[in-house]
């Protein structure tokens, strides 16, 4: 199988060019194997891997022009040349390594963490299993930005719109019953810009490699947004 990878190492081409590899498929080889190989053939070829499970989301790319988690991404998906390029949207740091600075200051910005004005109790704070299972859907989140660096919003408008990733993570803390800071969440959300920018285009929704639905979580926000407002 001919493989075209974007390459682009700053400090010694002036600008990015694809590459090709010939790599030979065998059954049941994950794109990141691919990648691995070509590694072998090239030592200066870079991508980011790691667990190799589908687990860390550390190993996206984008694929013939969708993101894609490499590990869990079968070539047998795919027929004809496959173009490899790093995830769009981001500075590249060096071929498919690219700086997501940006993603994981706007996954801060939403406090991923229960925040809670009540005392902690000596104990664990209960949920019935009913608000269990409202967290179902998005506490799986690897946090891999196959979501946001899919999102022309996100493209557009990185510093101001908080993108679908930060925004299935403010939610997943909204629609937690432990949670008790739904004002100070919601008033952070407020302007044209962090949540209000999303069009529903839906790219997120298809990119998630995890099968999770940002745009549904977005709508949750906005209507809760609209229930608390009147
Ligand atoms: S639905 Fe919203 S968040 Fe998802 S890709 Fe479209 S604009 Fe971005
Ligand atoms: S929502 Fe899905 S695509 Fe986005 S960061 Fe989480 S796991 Fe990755």
């Amino acid at each position: 199988m001919k493989f075209q990878v974007y390459r682009f190492n700053p400090e010694t081409d002036a600008k990015p060019y694809l590459q090709e590899f010939d790599v030979i498929v065998e059954r049941g080889m994950m794109l990141r194997d691919a990648l691995m190989e070509i590694k072998r053939q090239d030592e200066s070829f870079a991508f980011r891997h790691s667990c190799g499970e589908g687990v860390c989301g550390s190993d996206g790319v984008n694929v013939n022009g969708s993101n894609r988690l490499a590990c869990i991404t079968p070539l047998s998906e795919y027929q004809g040349d496959l173009v490899i390029r790093p995830f769009p949207g981001r500075p590249v740091i060096r071929d498919l390594v690219v700086d997501m600075t940006q993603f994981y200051a706007h996954y801060k910005e939403v406090n991923p963490w229960l925040m809670r004005k009540d005392a902690l109790p000596e104990q664990e704070i209960l949920q019935s299993p009913e608000e269990r299972d409202r967290l179902d859907g998005l506490y799986e989140c690897i946090l891999c930005g196959c979501c946001s660096t899919s999102c022309p919003s996100f493209w557009w408008n990185p510093s101001k719109f908080r993108g679908p990733q930060a925004l299935l993570t403010a939610w997943r803390f909204l629609a937690d019953s432990r949670d008790q800071a739904t004002d100070q969440r919601l008033d952070d959300l407020e302007g044209p810009y962090k949540l209000y920018r999303c069009h529903t285009i839906m790219n997120c929704v298809q990119a998630c490699p995890k099968g999770l639905n940002p745009t549904k979580a977005i709508g949750h926000i906005r209507s809760l947004m609209l229930k608390n407002s009147i």
